[in-house]
């Protein structure tokens, strides 16, 4: 074995795509203030950590779990309000059922299409599974949906499938129903509505309008609500265009831990939105301190983390100078044009809120 025989029968087989490909890098976050990846950062009343641990202690290790998750899909249902004739399908997150529409629909001269700035995970999943990824550029004042660039790329494209985010990440803002609509209608194909952050937008939701169109599909996922350790992602649309996807899928994709945790949860639906409700406070004051930083351009946000603009040039400096004050939040300086000098701030506690503003105050 050596390290040339090795690299030579990579570049022979190893797809170009995939060689050319970054992994995705997550930073370390021991010691620091964790803002940077849109967690709750509340646990569980001690009581219900050990009513949950009892419930764990029944379960069977030694047994596959249900793979069609019976009675996780009983409780979501009512707690997500999925139309009565819409199905639902389990991801091990909702990243893998992104992952699982894009392998339905994959195949020669096939795209999909995004919002840009958007969720990253769009563009790498379409190209780990070969599928030509378009872009269209949001507004770059506010990060509104072009609603003309889209209907222009879905017409010249034919994408198999349109992402948005609702609201959308990296930006934070709900895009315009109107909008969306015209998207869902021109749309040759689906149309996934990414509603990752829900809980956080205030009622916003496509939801109940899953049984108006025969192309829309909602994404949820139960991470940014706090339960992002259990990996669970969740597929609201018609039972035809879900019988295809789940084809894809893998047996015993949900694990019984996560199956168990998740029912659980939802039996105590109240502890977590009292901590979105929360967060939602938080964010509002975390919003209106930023905006009285001379400097400072805030965006609006419906989700559970606010992105700003720092003065030009500036971001990798103050990101640098937050974790040196052991503060971690996101840097977006480079990632996408309209995100120049751009960073983003998850919503932690009132504490990690207070200890983000005064670091930033002091490295400004
Ligand atoms: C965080 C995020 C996801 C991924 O959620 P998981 O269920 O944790 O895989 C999906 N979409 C958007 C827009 C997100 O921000």
């Amino acid at each position: 074995m050596s390290a040339r025989n090795i690299s030579e029968q990579i570049q022979k087989w190893v797809r170009p795509a995939v060689r050319a490909l970054q992994a995705y890098h997550v930073p370390d976050p021991a010691g620091l203030v964790k803002l940077d990846a849109m967690e709750n950062p509340y646990g569980w009343p001690a009581e219900l950590t050990e009513q949950w641990l009892a419930r764990l202690a029944q379960a069977e290790l030694n047994r596959y779990p249900d793979p069609a998750a019976h009675e996780l899909v009983a409780r979501l249902r009512p707690a997500f309000a999925v139309p009565d004739d819409s199905a639902l399908l389990l991801g091990n997150g909702s990243d893998e059922l992104i992952q699982l529409i894009m392998m339905a629909v994959a195949g020669p001269g096939r795209c999909v299409l995004a919002a840009e700035p958007g969720f990253s995970m769009y563009r790498m999943i379409a190209t780990f599974v070969g599928l030509d990824y378009h872009g269209v550029a949001l507004n770059g004042e506010d990060f509104a949906l072009d609603s003309d660039a889209l209907l222009a790329a879905i017409e010249r494209h034919q994408p198999a499938v349109v992402f948005l985010a609702y609201p959308n990440n990296p930006t934070g803002n709900l895009f315009t129903r109107a909008g969306m609509e015209a998207i869902i209608r021109a749309a040759p194909g689906l149309v996934v509505v990414d509603e990752a952050y829900h809980v956080f937008a205030g009622g916003a939701t496509w939801m109940p309008q899953l049984p108006q169109y025969d192309n829309l599909l909602v994404l949820r996922t139960v991470s940014k609500m706090g339960l992002a350790g259990l990996r669970l992602g969740i597929l609201c649309g018609a039972p035809g265009w879900l019988e295809e996807i789940d084809k894809l899928r893998l047996p015993y994709n949900i694990n019984v831990l996560t199956q168990l945790s998740v029912a659980f949860a939802l039996q105590h639906e109240a502890v977590f939105s009292r901590q979105a409700e929360r967060i939602c406070a938080d964010r509002e004051a975390l919003q209106a301190a930023l905006q009285e930083i001379a400097g400072l351009q805030v965006f609006p946000s419906r989700a559970n983390f606010v992105l700003f603009r720092a003065p030009r040039g500036r971001a990798g400096e103050l990101f640098a100078a937050l974790k040196a004050r052991k503060v971690l939040i996101k840097n977006l300086d480079g990632s996408h044009a309209m995100l120049h000098d751009c960073l983003r701030v998850t919503v932690g506690k009132a504490e990690e809120n207070d200890a983000f503003l005064t670091a930033l105050q002091a490295v400004l």
